[in-house]
């Protein structure tokens, strides 16, 4: 026991660094899991053994035949030509970077395919990103309780690592989409690199679910020109959330957010909701405990009960009944959600709904933080 405690504590002290990096770097979300994998990640090219996958949360080598098959699938010479950022950050002086690149993170740039909104006035397109985790199945037993389907982002190291839980989730009427495989920034990487990233994790989840995805998001939101071209000519829909619209859960582990700063965040929507001309889509994440603590006992509960605001997986709120290139897979699109929404979803009942909500929020925050040793526990397993 000693031992194990003394190893965890050397564990501890060694992620450390990497918690302070998260909150002093200040880019994007969640670098926190990124950098737990990365340290490992070789450098010289290993192929990978036939049935076999990449290494765990690293980028896969674009050498590999397997990869080699994925690259004949983009015309490369369509591709705009951009330098590849240096990890994703934005350049100090923003109008260094070229109007056309449509930069969505640093621009704040969308290009006409992107899918940043639900069409429908208050309607909150649900989706989580990061899963499947140990602590996944805790959210979907909530949604499951509640009929409630979301849009769940998976990345391909996470796929490999828990297919029970990915299976799960397709079974139970999720709509299953793509994260890429090591979760880095995708606007550093090269164009074979990328093409690697989003077709390794469209074959870890075929070969669970036997589907593959058509949505796909990427990490931080990190996604231009170069990159929507090679999803789109590699048949993907990018889908990202609406502006501003990050619980920014993903910081509760990283130690700049607290869940009641997650709840209030939440609760200032609510008063914009039925005054905006359209939906919206909201990040959230299923990768660590505190993050699905906050959604099930902070957010979702609230959600549940304000009037006139309904939440749909994307595909849903987009009236898309074929999210698979095989058609419907498991998803089932509910007509009667979609028309009650247009019909249901006034202005005046999202006001006295929320308003109503809100008195609830307070006592059901205050218990949700989770110490800091939960999240080392959440490294580990997800290495
Ligand atoms: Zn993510």
């Amino acid at each position: 026991m000693v031992r194990i405690l003394s190893v965890l504590g050397a564990i501890a002290v060694s992620l450390a660094p990497l918690f302070l990096a998260t909150s002093v770097q200040g880019h994007g979300h969640h670098s926190l899991e990124k950098r737990a994998g990365a340290s490992t990640c070789k450098t010289t090219y290993t192929a990978v053994a036939p049935g076999q996958y990449p290494a765990i949360d690293c980028v896969p080598f674009t050498q590999d035949p397997q990869v080699l098959t994925w690259l004949k699938l983009v015309d490369f010479s369509k591709t705009p030509v951009f330098p590849p950022s240096a990890d994703g950050v934005c350049p100090t002086d923003l109008t260094t970077i070229p109007k056309d690149q449509c930069w969505w993170t640093c621009q704040k740039c969308e290009a006409p395919d992107d899918i940043t909104t639900c069409p429908t006035t208050g309607t909150w397109g649900l989706t989580y990103d990061d899963g499947p985790s140990p602590d996944s199945p805790r959210l979907y037993d909530n949604l499951l309780q509640h009929n409630q389907k979301a849009t769940l982002f998976i990345v391909g190291s996470r796929a490999v690592s828990y297919p029970a839980t990915l299976k799960r989730a397709y079974s139970e009427g999720h709509h299953i989409a793509i994260h890429t495989w090591s979760h880095s920034s995708m606007t550093s990487l090269s164009n074979e690199q990328i093409v690697a990233e989003l077709k390794w994790t469209e074959k870890a989840i075929f070969d669970v679910i036997g589907v593959t995805p058509i949505y796909w998001r990427p990490p931080f939101g990190d996604v231009d020109n170069r990159v929507r071209n090679i999803a789109t000519q590699l048949g993907y829909k990018t889908s990202i959330w609406t502006q501003d619209f990050d619980t920014n859960d993903w910081n509760i582990p990283a130690g700049t957010a607290t869940p009641q700063s997650v709840v209030d965040t939440f609760k200032t929507w609510l008063t914009k909701i039925p005054t905006m001309k359209t939906g919206f889509i909201v990040l959230e994440h299923d990768l660590f405990p505190q993050e699905v603590d906050v959604s099930i006992n902070g957010v979702l509960p609230i959600a549940y009960t304000t009037k006139g605001l309904t939440m749909e997986p994307i595909a849903q709120c987009l009236s898309d009944p074929k999210p698979y290139k095989e058609g419907a897979g498991s998803f089932k699109l509910s007509s009667s959600s979609n028309s009650s929404t247009v019909g249901g979803a006034s202005g005046n009942n999202t006001k006295s709904g929320a308003s109503g909500a809100l008195t609830t929020t307070a006592t059901q925050s205050k218990t949700l933080w989770v110490g800091g040793l939960g999240v080392v526990v959440a490294v580990i397993m997800s290495i």
